[in-house]
Order: C-alpha cells, then sequence, then structure tokens
C-alpha cells in the first residue's frame, strides 16, 4: 500500500478511543469488555482502510469486529470510515500481527481474516508473509478451538504458498477458490484491494482453513 506520511494520525488514534483500542492488554481474556455486547470476535489482520471490517460488522450485528493494521498513516482512513458508520461492534486496533498473543489469550478469537496480505514475493522476505508458520503459530494461540482462517488474494504465487504453508501446518483445508468472483459463493464482501484489482480483471483466490485440535 502506496503511504502518504500524515503527521497527525497518531493524535486521531489516541483522540477517537470508543473506536481505535488504546490499551489492548487489558482486554486479554475478557474481550467482551471492549464492545457494546460480548459475542463471537472475528479479526481482520491487515485491514488496510476498512470497508471489509465494517462491511462485516454492518452485515453481522452478532459478532464483534477488530481491524488489525500496523500503519498508523492507512488505520486512521479506517478510523474515518468507522466514525461516519458508527457501528458498536467495530472497533481497531494501531499492532503489529506478530504481536497478537501479548493481547489476545487462547479461545478470544473465533475467526481470522487475511485479505490481499503484502505478498512479499522474495524469498528473503518469506517471514512477513502473514500465512507463514511463525504467523499461523499465532493464530492458533488466539483463536477458539478448531479456529478457522479465511484468506482472500489476487495473488496467486502467495495463493499457492499459503495453501502448501497451512497444508504443512497440519490445518484441514475446508474451502478453495480459485475464482471466487465467478463462483457460487454468497454474501461476499469486497475490500478496496478486492475492488481494484478485480475492476482490472484479475482474479480472486479465496480459502477457509481449520486449526486441528488435537
Ligand atoms: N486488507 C486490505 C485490502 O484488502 O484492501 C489492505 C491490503 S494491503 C495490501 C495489506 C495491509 O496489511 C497494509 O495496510 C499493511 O500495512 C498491513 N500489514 C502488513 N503486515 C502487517 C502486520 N504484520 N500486522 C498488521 N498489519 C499488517
Amino acid at each position: 500500500m502506496r503511504l502518504r506520511h500524515k503527521p497527525w494520525a497518531k493524535d486521531k488514534l489516541q483522540e477517537y478511543s470508543n473506536y481505535v483500542i488504546q490499551d489492548p492488554e487489558a482486554f486479554r481474556g475478557n474481550w467482551g469488555a471492549a464492545f457494546e455486547k460480548s459475542q463471537p470476535l472475528h479479526i481482520e489482520i491487515g485491514t488496510g482502510k476498512g470497508q471489509f471490517i465494517t462491511g462485516m460488522a454492518k452485515a453481522n450485528p452478532d459478532i464483534n469486529y477488530i481491524g488489525i493494521e500496523l500503519q498508523e498513516s492507512v488505520i486512521v482512513s479506517a478510523l474515518d470510515r468507522l466514525i461516519d458508520s458508527d457501528l458498536p461492534n467495530c472497533k481497531l486496533m494501531n499492532v503489529n500481527g506478530a504481536e497478537l498473543a501479548k493481547y489476545f489469550k487462547s479461545g478470544d478469537i473465533h475467526r481470522v481474516y487475511l485479505n490481499f496480505s503484502d505478498p512479499w514475493p522474495k524469498t528473503r522476505h518469506e517471514k512477513r508473509r502473514l500465512t507463514f508458520k511463525s504467523f499461523l503459530e499465532v493464530y492458533e494461540a488466539i483463536l477458539v478451538k478448531n479456529g478457522e482462517i479465511h484468506f482472500k488474494t489476487d495473488n496467486q504465487g502467495l495463493f499457492e504458498y499459503s495453501l502448501v504453508s497451512f497444508s504443512h501446518y497440519g490445518m484441514l483445508l475446508k474451502y478453495v477458490s480459485l475464482d471466487l468472483h465467478n463462483s457460487e459463493y454468497e454474501g461476499n464482501i469486497m475490500t478496496e484491494y478486492e475492488e481494484k484489482f478485480s475492476s482490472r480483471g484479475s482474479r480472486i483466490y479465496r480459502c477457509e482453513v481449520q486449526f486441528i485440535a488435537e
């Protein structure tokens, strides 16, 4: 994602503490307390400008959502969207997805969404891919038993790499689409990247994978 420096972003994220979780450690093991209603919690890692997470929260009021994004100059756009929509079941967190075990206990999360994650095509950058083994270990540590990851991308290389990574980890491949927009899948909520790439004719890949409890 191309970044425009926004020196005011940090202050704005702090100002809107009703939408941006300021002290995530405080909710570890008790995330229901961060929302109006205590209900299942789904997170998107690398939420970008927040179109997907706010769309999901609007469509599913009985689920709580958190959009997690590393870049404050990007997540501040998701904050604007959230302010406009004023959804009680959606929050944002400006943290690194690699560190989520600091903020969530086993069972805190019911589902992880990864959408159009940065592909990091060079082999020496493999560890940065959000579907690399060390990230899967973090997701497994915070999800409910038999929790799921739902993953979409336009990048065939990253998709194939991720299917292998999930499979080597021992996960169950529950659903795979090699052309989401020409499949029978219903209820798809588009991300910003999905709109951009599909409008240029790119194919969208999607899968649902599940951790298998021993
Ligand atoms: N999901 C959005 C979409 O589909 O439109 C944004 C996709 S963008 C290519 C990937 C986003 O993931 C970027 O905004 C980047 O800052 C964020 N990101 C990358 N690594 C991350 C990490 N370790 N933790 C949190 N966010 C991360």
